[in-house]
């Protein structure tokens, strides 16, 4: 998986401005007031000066967590790579392969033991071989793109381009960003919020400070 900022637009200053606009005031650099209004705009949800802030990335990852990013699209608009119009190459992504221990939405992962772990990482790759072949074979049968693509499994890599304001970023990370999410989801979220702490460390910080919640 990987996730490659695209365009990112905005600073910490996008944010207090945006702010400040009710006082038809705007500044040049960001002074300490600026970082306590900041403060408080994440710690009260006044969420409008963070629209005025606007990144989008590429996002590699496997089928089933584009899926899940795919629940995001009501403040994150996404694009993802179409089995109908390209033949998709043998790219898969390996699961962790974890022992899941506890109740529903209560648990936690443990390492499984080395040898049981090789023997699954064997199995998963001769179901990714034996799949692909499948769909090679009903490509070469003459059958469509988007037919053969049905015997694909959600472990096929895919390519999303995601992008949105600073407010539904950190809606998605709220979610995403978050030890509940998959891991492999975890690691995406995880690396956009390090793109997006490069641009708006004090938004960021003010977020953390916040309890990291959807505002
Ligand atoms: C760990 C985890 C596990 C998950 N598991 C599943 C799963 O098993 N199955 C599954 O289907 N999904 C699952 N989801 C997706 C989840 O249910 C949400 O769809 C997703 O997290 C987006 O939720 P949200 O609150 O960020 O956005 P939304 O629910 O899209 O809300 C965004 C904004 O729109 C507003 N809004 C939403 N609906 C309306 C409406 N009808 N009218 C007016 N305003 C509205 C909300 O109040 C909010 O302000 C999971 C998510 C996570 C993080």
């Amino acid at each position: 998986m990987t996730v490659t900022p695209i365009l990112m637009a905005g600073t910490d200053l996008d944010v207090v401005n945006g702010a400040r606009a009710s006082l038809n005031v705007e500044h040049q650099t960001l002074t300490d007031a600026d970082k306590g209004l900041i403060n408080r705009l994440v710690a009260d949800g006044h969420t409008e000066p963070l629209r005025g802030v606007w990144a989008k990335f590429r996002v590699v990852c496997s089928i089933k967590i584009a899926r899940q990013m795919m629940t995001h699209k009501r403040y994150l608009a996404i694009n993802e790579w179409s089995s109908r119009y390209s033949e998709m190459p043998s790219a898969f992504i390996d699961p962790p392969l974890r022992k899941q221990v506890g109740k529903p939405m209560d648990y936690t992962f443990e390492p499984l033991h080395p040898d049981v772990h090789a023997h699954l990482t064997g199995v998963v790759q001769e179901s990714y071989a034996a799949s692909y072949a499948a769909y090679r074979e009903i490509l070469a049968g003459g059958g469509s793109r988007e037919d053969a693509a049905y015997v694909l499994p959600m472990g096929l890599q895919t390519a999303l381009i995601m992008s949105g304001d600073l407010y539904g970023w950190l809606r998605f990370l709220a979610r995403r960003a978050h030890a509940h999410a998959q891991l492999e989801g975890q690691q995406d979220a995880y690396a956009i919020e390090g793109h997006l702490r490069r641009i708006v460390p004090v938004t960021l910080n003010a977020w953390d400070a916040a309890g990291r919640r959807a505002l």
